[in-house]
């Protein structure tokens, strides 16, 4: 594929990306009309020729992970024999569901990816090591390999697994790779891991680390602990990409590292209130997006379940592209507590600031009166109990309960996965077994 960033629509004025982003998104219309049974049947009375302005888009209903999950073979807009890969979506807590994709698809989501790669400086000189899972028909990894080739990098595909620290270590003393790709906290424990073999993470040729899937910043924008933890572990500087497998494309930071950029030839991105709303810039709501130019699954106004914000203003890199700010949780996580609304995300950088804490674990359920309940499990040694609750104070300005543990425990609580898995929601599943 002959890649030109240059070309992207994230280059324009904004004017100008308005005026193509609707063009883009009446011609989305006709296209899901004629191919998808779905939106044949649910968009029957809207004509595209009506799609004239973002208002009139913002007035088409919305798609829901539940459309998704009970209509698949209604969303399908190609014939069967078309698609070439089938991946599968993030559980959230609820079952993964599969997902359809054809090669124009695949190639859409390299350029996709490439561009997010660009933004943060990759070239075709840079080596890079992809710590990510490549199988069990996860995305995340196949995109950023595919993209990495898009942009013309060398690729060492090393994978996730607990014997790979000699290996790695081989891989950083012979290849030199310039780049790391991985999940952030998976990073944060490789080096920890080589520091203990003797090998000074710091000291390797590694100059950028790309952190996929967990929020890097706080919701201030500021960097979150665990990026500034992994740069000096690493000595590198760290971005973070953040892929959406229903929409095929990832939102990711540029060399500013404030935001994840949208690319808008392939998808506009809406935040919307509870009723389905668009919200103004800066103001905190679900992350809703259509996709463009996908030919397998086309959605329209696809509800994320993600909560975060639009970022107002131009981005100083150039790019007048729409940013994002960090993931502040999973729709389903956020819990009111006292009245007080409290994003999963501010909790566990609080948390995670915190060097007493060995592990942690947030626990939600419903109290007696169908309230939020939350416990924090931590592991941490009693002297520092009090440091705690003050950070969880000040942070998310309302009083948590916090149970002093130890790891074993947490990892029991978690049924013995050694996964970090930051917070556990119980909420509703006393009704779900009495259904
Ligand atoms: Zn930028």
């Amino acid at each position: 594929m002959d890649f030109r960033p240059e070309l992207s629509w994230e280059f324009l004025s904004e004017d100008e990306i308005i005026a193509k982003t609707v063009r883009a998104l009446r011609n989305h219309i006709r296209h899901v009309k004629e191919y998808s049974a779905f939106y044949r049947s649910l968009l029957g009375q809207v004509a595209p020729e009506d799609i004239a302005s973002l208002d009139a888009f913002a007035r088409l209903p919305l798609t829901t992970r539940k459309n998704l999950a009970e209509s698949s073979s209604q969303f399908l807009a190609v014939p069967a024999a078309q698609i070439v890969e089938t991946v599968v979506t993030a559980g959230d807590g609820g079952r993964s569901l599969p997902f359809a994709l054809t090669a124009s698809d695949l190639e859409r989501i390299a350029f996709s990816h490439a561009l997010s790669l660009h933004g943060m400086g990759v070239t075709a000189a840079d080596r890079v090591l992809l710590l990510m899972s490549l199988d069990r028909c996860f995305l995340d990894g196949m995109a950023l390999y595919r993209g990495a080739i898009t942009v013309g990098a060398n690729i060492m595909r090393i994978g996730t697994g607990v014997s790979m620290q000699a290996v790695l270590q081989r891989y950083l003393q012979f290849f030199k790779p310039t780049i790391l790709a991985g999940t952030p906290s998976a990073l944060r424990a490789i080096a920890a891991d080589l520091a203990r073999n003797g090998y000074d993470a710091a000291k390797s040729p590694v100059e950028k680390i790309i952190g996929a899937g967990e929020a890097l910043s706080t919701k201030e924008l500021a960097h979150a602990t665990t990026r500034t933890a992994l740069e000096t572990l690493w000595g590198a500087q760290v971005f973070s990409i953040y892929p959406l497998t229903e929409l095929s494309v990832a939102y990711g930071e540029c060399a500013e590292r404030n935001g994840g950029h949208a690319h808008p030839e392939l998808v506009y991105t809406e935040i919307i209130d509870e009723n389905g709303r668009p919200l103004p810039d800066g103001e905190i709501g679900e992350l809703t997006a259509t996709p463009l130019g996908v030919e397998g699954v086309p959605l329209v106004r696809y509800r994320t379940g993600d909560i975060t914000f639009r970022i107002p203003g131009g981005c100083s890199c150039g790019r007048h592209s729409c940013r994002i700010g960090p993931i502040l949780g999973k729709k389903s996580q956020l819990f009111t507590y006292r009245g007080t609304i409290v994003y999963p995300l501010v909790l566990t950088n609080a948390l995670d600031a915190i060097d007493e804490i060995q592990d942690y674990l947030v626990i939600i359920e419903n109290d007696e009166r169908g309230g939020d309940e939350v416990t924090i499990h931590a592991a941490a040694p009693p002297t520092a109990l009090e440091k705690i609750k003050q950070a969880i104070r000040d942070s998310t300005g309302v009083r948590l309960q916090v149970l002093v543990s130890n790891v074993p425990t947490i990892r029991g609580l978690r049924g013995g996965t050694t996964r970090k898995i930051p917070i556990i929601d119980h909420r509703g599943k006393t009704a779900a077994k009495a259904e």
